[in-house]
């Protein structure tokens, strides 16, 4: 059974994520870091629709927290073939003279940071130089990588940047290696992020200027990530989903 790992899969796509995977069959670590119940919940639901599903706790913006992680995945589920690097944070919306130091550091530790680190310890399990069969990595980025996020965090938007190009080298250092890395970026996608962002109806502002006039499921969001982690999208790799409503 092959095995993904879907970091910040308590809660919104991540979730969605972790429950799509179990219906195609995957054995599914779900991490969290704070959200113990809902990340439980997840599982629960997992099982009763007879998938195989465990809870992992993880603070992804601590580099010795995601080399217990990979380690419990390995002993608990085995045989890692997908990660997700889907846990991610923003801050109060703000304008850069307002930001400090310590929030860009929260900021870069846990959605940049992270997605580097995880997909280190993934090419450890998945690189046939250390034994494995290959595999696929997805990062979710956002479309703030390409709007920049004015009055709202550029700090957010450069950390996407970053996993941008993450995806772009570590697609080209990793295909002799049987490894794909793609991303998706989303917008708009309802979620409890805008909340964390100090305006939970964002989207009800802005949903007019979306093509589609609505906003995303964050199941609508699952169906890309695991198309980018499955045998269907085999010949691609470093490539983007934009899943934004047309904008
Ligand atoms: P969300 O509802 O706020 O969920 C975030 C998840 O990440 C939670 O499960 C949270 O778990 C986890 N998490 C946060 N920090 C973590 C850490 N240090 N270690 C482990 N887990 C951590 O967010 P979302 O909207 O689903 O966003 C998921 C991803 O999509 C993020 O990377 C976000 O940037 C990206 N995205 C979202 C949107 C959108 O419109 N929603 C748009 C573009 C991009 P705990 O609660 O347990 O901490």
């Amino acid at each position: 059974m092959k095995t993904i790992l879907i970091t910040g899969a308590s809660r919104g796509i991540g979730a969605a994520t972790a429950l799509l995977a179990a219906e195609r069959g995957f054995a599914v670590a779900v991490n969290y870091n704070k959200s113990r119940e809902d990340a439980e919940k997840v599982v629960e639901i997992i099982k009763q629709k007879g998938g195989l599903a465990k809870t992992f706790q993880a603070d992804v913006s601590k580099e010795e927290e995601i080399v217990r992680l990979f380690g419990e995945v390995d002993a608990k589920l085995g045989n890692l073939t997908s990660l997700i690097n889907n846990a991610g944070i923003l801050e109060q919306q703000s304008r850069l003279e307002n930001l400090t130091l310590q929030r860009l550091q929260r900021i870069f530790e846990a959605n940049t940071f992270s997605a580097f680190l995880c997909c280190r310890e993934a090419i450890k399990r998945m690189s046939p130089k250390y034994g494995g069969n290959g595999g696929t990595i997805v990062n979710v980025s956002s479309i703030a990588s390409r709007t920049g996020a004015p009055f709202e965090y550029i700090d957010y938007a450069a950390s996407k940047v970053a996993v941008d190009t993450l995806t772009i080298g570590l697609a080209k250092e990793l295909a002799d290696d049987g490894i794909r890395v793609n991303a998706v970026r989303p917008a708009f996608i309802h979620t409890d992020i805008h909340a964390d962002g100090g305006e939970p109806n964002r989207i009800e502002r802005i949903k007019e200027t979306i093509p589609l006039k609505r906003g995303g499921l964050a199941s609508e969001v699952a169906e890309a990530v695991l198309w980018l982690a499955s045998e269907q999208s085999s010949y691609s790799t470093g490539i983007f989903i934009d899943v934004t409503g047309g904008r």
